[in-house]
């Protein structure tokens, strides 16, 4: 039988169609080069299509889309693509679901806190345990809702029993939270507690100390204040919080209550 005559067995065939849609949909989705093994693949940021990460080395690419939680523009696509399925710290290896970051893009107004717990792990989503119901309602009383703003955490994987993050998951993970304020170019951020201060501020004074006072982290207004889960286990204090919460306000051209 000739070459140009010799019929194709139809797995392959199967397996060409496969291989042609697979192509197509790189296509459509903004990918201008396919790599050999292990090389990056380019893309084209789109705002209509999913992409693939502009920068994993990964075989298999994983995919991520504008809809993801947290990731509602190019430039936080990009860092949610950077970062892929993480594996650059011990915590990779506990973790149900990697927590980037939820809300409105261009907020004005961004809340930092620590690290996911055990709700936020299994939903994906900052902040949606009983300490998230609290910071909901701090959100709300400011007069804004929790999809105004943008809420992110110093690391993104859930540590062991809820402890606290050690240096070394800190600074693997601090470059993305970077990325992610510079991505969104907040007026201001509210540090909540310790570790968001700490990070972000490097400075090691005690929360009690920093809380109330307006800093500045590259150039953005950040307000310390204490964490909501703090705050539920020390309620007198929630008024120092909404204190510091009234400042941020006050910035952001907010009416304040009465007498204020
Ligand atoms: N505490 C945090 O610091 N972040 C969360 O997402 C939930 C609880």
């Amino acid at each position: 039988m000739s070459q140009r005559t010799r019929k194709i067995a139809p797995e392959v065939a199967a397996v060409a169609s496969e291989a042609l849609r697979h192509v197509e949909w790189l296509r459509d989705s903004g990918v201008v080069e396919v790599p050999r093994a292990g090389r990056p693949v380019r893309h084209r940021l789109s705002t209509a299509t999913p992409i693939s990460t502009a920068t994993s080395t990964a075989t298999t690419t994983p995919i991520y889309s504008l809809s993801d939680k947290g990731c509602g523009s190019a430039g936080l696509l990009a860092v949610r693509g950077d970062l892929g399925e993480c594996t650059r710290c011990k915590l990779a290896g506990g973790r149900t679901r990697l927590v980037f970051g939820v809300g409105n893009p261009a907020a004005e107004l961004m809340f930092v806190g620590e690290g996911p717990g055990a709700d936020e792990d299994r939903q994906g989503e900052p902040f949606v345990g009983k300490a998230g119901q609290l910071l909901t309602r701090m959100i709300e009383a400011m007069g804004f809702r929790r999809a105004d703003v943008y809420i992110a955490n110093v690391v993104k994987c859930r540590p062991p029993q809820n402890r606290d993050p050690e240096p070394d998951e800190i600074e693997a993970c601090e470059p993305f939270l970077e990325a992610q304020i510079a991505a969104i170019h907040p007026k201001v951020i509210v540090a909540l507690g310790r570790f968001a201060v700490q990070t972000l501020l490097r400075d090691t004074a005690p929360i009690s100390r920093q809380r109330g006072r307006w800093r500045e982290y590259r150039g953005v207004r950040l307000m310390p204040t204490f964490h909501p889960a703090y705050l539920l286990r020390n309620p007198a204090d929630k008024r120092k919080a909404w204190d510091d919460l009234q400042l941020a306000m006050k910035e952001l051209g907010k009416a304040l209550p009465a007498g204020r």
